[in-house]
């Protein structure tokens, strides 16, 4: 069973103030792993992880991730503000959206974010979208990077949630990146940037070691093709984690070794000169240190025996979503012999409204905890409100084991905020 960062009395004593369902986040374990990310990847000078804001769009937990300078990768106006108010402007911002609007371009270029293009029509775009901007291209150009999104298509085979790069909407091919890049020098750009993301939740490091030679053999082509050097290549997210009891976690340290013993053959083996490698994970960043805490409400025996939580896939979508699996946990019932079986439901009137399916457990009663692992990346991000279902607190337990309220929770004012009674 997973060892948790609280116990029983600490739900008790945090449930007092923050009552359930709440997220939870572990500062040191994040703090841990980041150093671990940091450490496996030391041999590159300038090494950067982008953290992808839409894992976990808290403020907070973005502010914690600053001490170990990671910036932020965005994709929408509301990721680029939050990346602004935590203090992460210019290069410490990477925006990776797709099917872009205009007004984005131009709050990222306003913030002088690198600008990675998803789109060789979204270069002319930009001509479009930012006024000025083939004279502030050349006279900016000292400060200004772009970047391009490369989908390897039929190249690179599939991976389960994020599918067939041929299939995926993401991302220019081989003919269009040359084109594109063609382009930007013509322009007058003289920093560059190449990236893809081609993986998502993949827990082989073989997987992404492949994709950083991809993208350096490429960087190399494009270099020959075009005389253009790259100061950076970004691998994108996608390192999984063990959701399951029988996965390993990604030994980051081969990880960092694979990609390194790979730079030495295709970049610096091939004189490239420097090039920072960058990454923009969120799932193995805060994914495994953030905990769903619920209770128990309801236990109910028809066909099946069923726990409802206090909780629901508002809470957290991905069970439901992708038949996820979450582990769970009871805490102060660690030890009890696991006796019964139990869909875990939460109170939505959707049947899909389930945290697992037949998963044997301790026997439940009324007012137990239940907590939900890994819900630190992808979780509270995901909630929603349908069916008048509001989204929760999240919490953040510091390393001294006080605990902060990093969000509060929504209450009905909220849901009612955008709608206008006086007309009716
Ligand atoms: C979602 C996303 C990420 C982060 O993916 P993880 O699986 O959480 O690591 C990174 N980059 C882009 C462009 C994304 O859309």
């Amino acid at each position: 069973m997973r060892k948790l960062p609280f116990d029983r009395a600490k739900l008790e004593e945090i449930s007092a103030k923050w009552p359930t369902p709440f997220h939870v986040y572990d500062a040191r374990a994040i703090r841990e792993n980041a150093k671990r990310l940091k450490k496996a990847f030391s041999w590159n000078k300038g090494f950067r992880e982008y953290f992808a804001v839409k894992a976990t769009p808290n403020p907070y937990i973005m502010k914690l991730l600053r001490e170990f300078d990671f910036g932020s990768d965005c994709s929408s106006m509301a990721e680029l503000e939050l990346a602004q108010r935590v203090g992460n402007v210019g290069e410490s911002v990477m925006f990776t959206s797709n099917d872009t609007p205009a007004e984005e371009f131009r709050r990222a270029w306003e913030l002088g974010a690198i600008i990675n293009l998803d789109d060789i029509t979204h270069w002319d775009f930009l001509y479009e979208a930012i006024s000025g901007f083939a004279a502030k291209v050349r006279d900016e150009a000292d400060t200004r990077v772009f970047c391009c999104r490369y989908n390897p298509g039929p190249l690179k085979g599939g991976n389960a949630i994020i599918g067939k790069p041929e299939e995926a909407k993401y991302g220019f091919t081989r003919e269009q990146l040359l084109e594109c890049y063609a382009k930007m020098r013509d322009a007058g750009v003289k920093r560059f940037g190449l990236h893809t993301m081609v993986a998502s939740n993949e827990l082989d490091p073989n997987y992404i070691i492949d994709t950083a030679k991809m993208l350096f053999s490429l960087a190399g082509e494009i270099h020959d093709e075009l005389g253009i050097d790259f100061e950076f290549v970004n691998i994108g997210g996608g390192i999984g984690i063990p959701y399951r009891p029988e996965q390993k976690a990604m030994d980051l340290q081969f990880l960092g070794d694979g990609i390194r013993a790979a730079y030495e053959e295709l970049v610096t083996g091939k004189g490239l000169g420097a090039i920072r490698l960058y990454m923009e994970c969120g799932r193995c960043i805060t994914g495994p240190y953030g905990y769903l805490v619920a209770k128990v409400r309801h236990v109910k025996n028809t066909y099946r025996l069923y726990a409802g939580l206090d909780a629901c896939m508002s809470n957290l979508m991905r069970p439901a979503l992708y038949g996820a699996y979450h582990e769970i946990v009871v805490p102060g019932k660690e030890d009890s012999p696991v006796t019964s079986v139990y869909d875990v439901t939460g109170s939505l009137c959707e049947n899909n409204d389930k945290f697992a399916v037949q998963r044997v457990l301790p026997l439940l009663e009324r007012g137990d905890f239940v907590v939900i692992c890994d819900a630190g990346a992808h979780g509270h991000a995901m909630g929603f409100q349908y069916n008048g279902k509001l989204r929760s607190a999240e919490l953040l337990l510091e390393e001294d084991g006080s605990v902060t309220e990093i969000r509060r929770a929504e209450t009905l004012d909220d849901y009612f905020a955008t709608l206008d009674f006086s007309s009716l």
